[in-house]
């Protein structure tokens, strides 16, 4: 997953603080010439000048960021509020501020990189300049409090001060409609019935029905959680309330459930109204159980399951939640009443990524050889987020090739670019090394063009590209979701191919083909453990692993000593016939090796139809 929420940056190596300030201590008996000098005190600081307010210098947050990278800052105190004070390395102290609720991962990194001493402020203001400001008010207040007056009403008063709630929510009525997403009919279809409800609570009111009040939609992120939800609001155009989950998770106890109960207050002025919570489970995490409690999550939860089972089921407000991560809710959150209606979004198939593509080519020029058909096929585990990143991304690529449509050959280098990241276009390999990564890729590409249940080769490279020094690819004919024993076995084979072929050319393996070992092992134990594809162990199946959050923990085997045994032996077994077939299947088409091999080296990339040429002439 690409991002974990929470605090990182606030939360690293802080305690949560209290409250803002503690109520000033009780006045203990002092005597009147004592409280008398204290007023005295307080008038002569109200007009000295604040020390610590002296002469800082004002940075802003991009120079802050630079003078931290060229390592001039010795230290800094971060506040909660996004204040932050500091020294340079000069002693020139500084103010500045960073922006709480993007949490800048880069920020703490370079903080990291640079030694800089990073401290915590209990509240805004440096702890110092705090206590000076205050201290003439304390003392007066004090003073009322010995004489007798009561003025704990305008304690009150000054204790709300430090409280101040940024705005927290964005309020706008989306002109989105379904049409706008592409794919994800089914989804559609569950959502629609709160749109309906969104547009007659009166008759949902009438007829005594109560409509649905929460939908908490499911899926990996880029996949249009908030795309759907929006459309949702556009559809029964009604306003869209939206917030994420982790700007509840404040430092300050009570300040997040006092944000939820505003929240709903006022989409209950707007209704009938959405309101959209992304990232639900910066907020909405299991209660209690972990290391360390967060009271201020508690709260703010318990606040939220108040409101949703508060309000009137015909008030006409709908809570849309989005997550990646469900199974870390709070299972009180899922109860009827609540979030009880889910809608899965998966990663889009490929004929919603086709779907997805068509609808983000439009209004663009697109040549008369692109189909995106092809496209679709070869992007499986792209979000709607990435392919709308590659139709950009293609269109970059023709703008800077002086073409005016956009060609196939742009949308094959985005992505490219996207899964391999950024090819220098050089092959910056010694002449036997480029010869050996030919060799080896020549080898993959054969087995799987002469394996029966493989994948065909859709292109074949020895360019470096990312980690890899070549690579061969295979476009499944349609997304699978059963494989097949034959299928599996052959992918083995075509995993052994690279390193098969050196041994049959070179007589001895490299170093190379340590991934394709490493995932064909993986795949063979999978068969045994999992599939039940092994004799010996017979059709028996241990589901792999506990659950990942327990981690290293869960080292207890479902299985026997010699269970184990067993399964490394077929392991062993499928693996070697898997090399063997391979070894084989080169050794009598060596021929075809060496010619395959010469056209890579000659040309670098190819594709299948080239593979299956030189296996037709030889
Ligand atoms: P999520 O909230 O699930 O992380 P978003 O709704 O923010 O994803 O989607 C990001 C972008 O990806 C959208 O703005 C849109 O451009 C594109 N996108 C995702 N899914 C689709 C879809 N089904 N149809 C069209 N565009 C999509
Ligand atoms: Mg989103
Ligand atoms: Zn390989």
């Amino acid at each position: 997953m690409k991002r974990e929420t929470g605090g990182q940056l606030l939360d690293r190596g802080t305690t949560r603080p209290g409250p803002p300030q503690a109520p000033p201590p009780r006045p203990p008996r002092w005597r009147v010439w004592l409280l008398l000098a204290g007023v005295l005190v307080a008038m002569a600081l109200f007009f000295v000048p604040n020390p610590a307010a002296h002469h800082p210098e004002s940075l802003t947050y991009s120079q802050l960021k630079t003078d931290i990278g060229a390592g001039q800052v010795a230290s800094v105190a971060l506040g909660q509020d996004g204040s932050v004070s500091g020294k340079l390395t000069n002693g020139t102290t500084f103010t500045s501020s960073y922006p709480v609720g993007l949490q800048d991962p880069q920020f703490t990194q370079l903080l990291d990189q640079h030694d800089v001493q990073v401290s915590t402020k209990p509240s805004g203001t440096p702890v110092w300049s705090l206590v000076l400001s205050f201290l003439p008010l304390l003392l007066i207040v004090a003073l009322f409090l010995w004489t007798g007056r009561t003025a704990r009403r305008q304690i009150g008063g000054l204790m709300g001060i430090g409280r101040s709630r940024g705005r927290l929510f964005d309020r706008e009525r989306p002109s989105t409609t379904f049409a706008d997403v592409a794919g994800y009919e089914g989804a559609k279809r569950e959502v629609s019935e709160v749109v309906d409800f969104l547009k007659h609570p009166d008759r949902y009111r009438r007829a005594g029905a109560v409509g649905p009040k929460g939908v908490l939609m499911v899926g990996p992120p880029g996949t249009g959680k908030t795309l759907l939800a929006r459309a949702v609001a556009g559809e029964a155009s009604v306003p869209f309330i939206s917030v994420t989950g982790s700007s509840f998770v404040e430092m300050f106890v009570g300040v997040g459930a006092a944000r939820v109960r505003d929240l709903f207050e006022e989409a209950r002025r707007q209704a009938p109204s959405i309101v959209f919570i992304d990232e639900i489970d910066a907020l909405g995490q299991r209660r209690g159980g972990q290391l360390f409690a967060n009271d201020e999550r508690d709260q703010t939860l318990n606040q939220m399951l108040a409101e949703m089972d508060g309000f009137d089921p015909a008030g006409g407000v709908v809570v849309i939640a989005a997550t990646n991560r469900p199974e870390v809710l709070d299972p009180a959150l899922l109860r009827p009443g609540r979030f009880d209606r889910q809608v899965a979004i998966p990663l889009p198939a490929q004929r919603e990524r086709e779907a997805i593509l068509v609808a983000h080519s439009r209004g663009k020029p697109l040549a008369s050889g692109v189909d995106l058909n092809v496209v679709a096929r070869g992007t499986p585990g792209f979000s709607g987020a990435d392919l709308a990143n590659l139709v950009n991304e293609a269109a970059i690529f023709a703008v800077r090739a002086g073409r005016d449509v956009i060609e196939a050959l742009d949308f094959a280098e985005a992505r490219d670019r996207i899964l391999l990241g950024r090819r220098d276009g050089t092959n910056a390999l010694l002449p036997e090394e480029k010869r050996a990564v030919a060799v080896h890729e020549a080898g993959h590409a054969l087995v799987a063009a002469l394996s029966p249940h493989a994948d065909p080769v859709a292109k074949v490279t020895i360019l470096p590209a990312g980690q890899a020094l070549g690579v061969t690819e295979q476009l499944p004919v349609d997304e699978r979701h059963l494989y097949s024993e034959g299928y599996l076995k052959d992918s083995l084979a075509v995993r052994m191919g690279g390193r098969a072929a050196e041994r049959v050319v070179f007589g001895q393996v490299s170093s190379g083909a340590a991934n394709d070992l490493a995932g064909a092992t993986e795949l063979a134990t999978r068969m045994v453990r999992e599939f039940g594809m092994s004799a010996a162990l017979g059709p028996v199946g241990f589901t792999s692993g506990g659950p990942s959050y327990l981690g290293g923990l869960d080292t207890v085997r479902p299985y026997a000593e010699a269970t184990q045994r067993v399964i490394d032996e077929e392991v062993g077994r499928l693996l070697r016939e898997a090399d063997e077939r391979a070894v084989a299947t080169l050794t009598d088409r060596r021929a075809t090796l060496d010619r395959l091999t010469r056209v890579l080296l000659d040309r670098e990339t190819i594709d299948g139809t080239d593979v299956d040429e030189a296996i037709r002439q030889t």
